[in-house]
């Protein structure tokens, strides 16, 4: 198949909606990462989402709706809470899992009976939607473990020939893809997975925040995860990352007593001064991290790094989400120091 680009014309957006009623897939750009798009309630152009990510079957999918008020067609029931925080933070990068009725089908939803709802904020996206005029389903654009694309360009590495389009919205704005919660009563809600949306802002709008067990911790053999994207490897570039938590000067001393000259170093803005060894920076605060964190994990495989020290970021708002993505590209082995 040959992978059209488009851009961000009314006639190209047209096209891509045109794609999307007729069952094809389209990379497109949302203020988190790039999805691939595609109609939720069609089951054979979501088994080809699958199939083009290589993504397991149990892995469930975002559906991308134009306004929230859309959500009663798609799902059983809807809490007073998640109408409140709708009002705060949609259109925007929050995912709320809700019941599902039967207009998602079980491959859409990865055999669960709820399903991740989200509004997404990007001009593109949300014109794609209004003109397609149905509900989209869109993971990540990448290829199935690898990092989350950010740019057209990256969905065009990974996606070239397998999706009908791709419509290029330049850089994402996040960079890290929407935080999942689930809502447990109207006064508490559980997040599934950290993004842009803290811990600390959704407790504005309810009494309690509970971060999954998953979101640092490494599932054990047989427990269930509340977030099925949470058990596989993820966010892995082909080099090997190794995360070192600590002040530079001691990430220094650990990095030179570990063959400093066949690795590379992740390290902040503002670092850079008085580090002695390759290098590459993905930001000096959270906000910043984010947005980056995806780009430079493509760029070090694109170099050649097989070894990558990074200095770990902190926990705190956003980058809960940064720590989140880069545990797992590790595989949650953390040298603290
Ligand atoms: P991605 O599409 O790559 O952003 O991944 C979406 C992630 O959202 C999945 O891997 C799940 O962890 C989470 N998710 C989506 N739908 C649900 C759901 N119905 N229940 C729990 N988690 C969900
Ligand atoms: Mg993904």
């Amino acid at each position: 198949m040959e992978t059209v680009l488009l851009s961000d014309s009314e006639a190209d957006l047209i096209k891509a909606a045109e794609l999307i009623k007729n069952g094809e897939i389209v990379g497109i750009p949302t203020e988190t990462v790039y999805g691939l798009g595609a109609d939720a309630s069609n089951e054979n152009a979501v088994r080809n989402i699958f199939a083009a990510k290589g993504r397991p079957a149990d892995n469930p999918l975002i559906v991308h709706l134009a306004d929230f008020s859309d959500v009663v067609n798609y799902t059983r029931s809807v809490p007073e809470l998640a109408y409140k925080l709708a009002e705060h933070f949609c259109p925007g990068p929050l995912t709320m899992v809700l019941p599902k009725n039967d207009s998602i089908p079980m491959v859409t939803s990865g055999g669960l009976e709820t399903v991740g709802i989200r509004v997404p904020s990007h001009p593109i996206m949300h014109r794609i939607i209004q003109l397609s005029g149905r509900p989209i389903a869109a993971p990540s654009a990448n290829t199935s473990g690898y990092p989350s694309p950010t740019s057209a360009n990256h969905v065009m590495r990974d996606m070239n020939g397998k999706v009908a389009a791709v419509v290029d919205g330049g850089e994402s704005e996040f960079g890290v893809e929407s935080t999942v919660i689930a809502i447990e009563s109207e006064s508490r809600v559980r997040i599934l997975r950290p993004g842009c949306v803290t811990r600390e802002m959704l407790l504005e709008y309810c009494d309690e925040v509970i971060i999954d067990h998953a979101i640092l911790n490494e599932l054990e053999a047989g427990e269930t995860a509340a977030s099925p994207g949470m058990k596989y490897k993820h966010y892995s570039p082909k080099a090997d990352i190794i995360m070192v938590e600590g002040e530079l000067e001691a990430f220094t001393e650990y990095v030179s007593k570990h063959e400093p000259d066949k690795s590379f170093s992740l390290i902040f803005d503002g670092d850079e001064g008085s580090f002695p060894y390759r290098y590459m920076t993905y930001g000096g605060n959270s906000l910043q991290q984010a947005h980056q964190l995806f780009a430079k994990l493509r760029e070090l495989d694109d170099i050649g790094a097989e070894k990558v020290y990074v200095r770990a970021p902190s926990k705190e708002g956003v980058g809960l989400a940064v720590y989140n993505r880069l545990i797992r590209a590790a595989g949650f082995e953390v040298i603290r120091i």
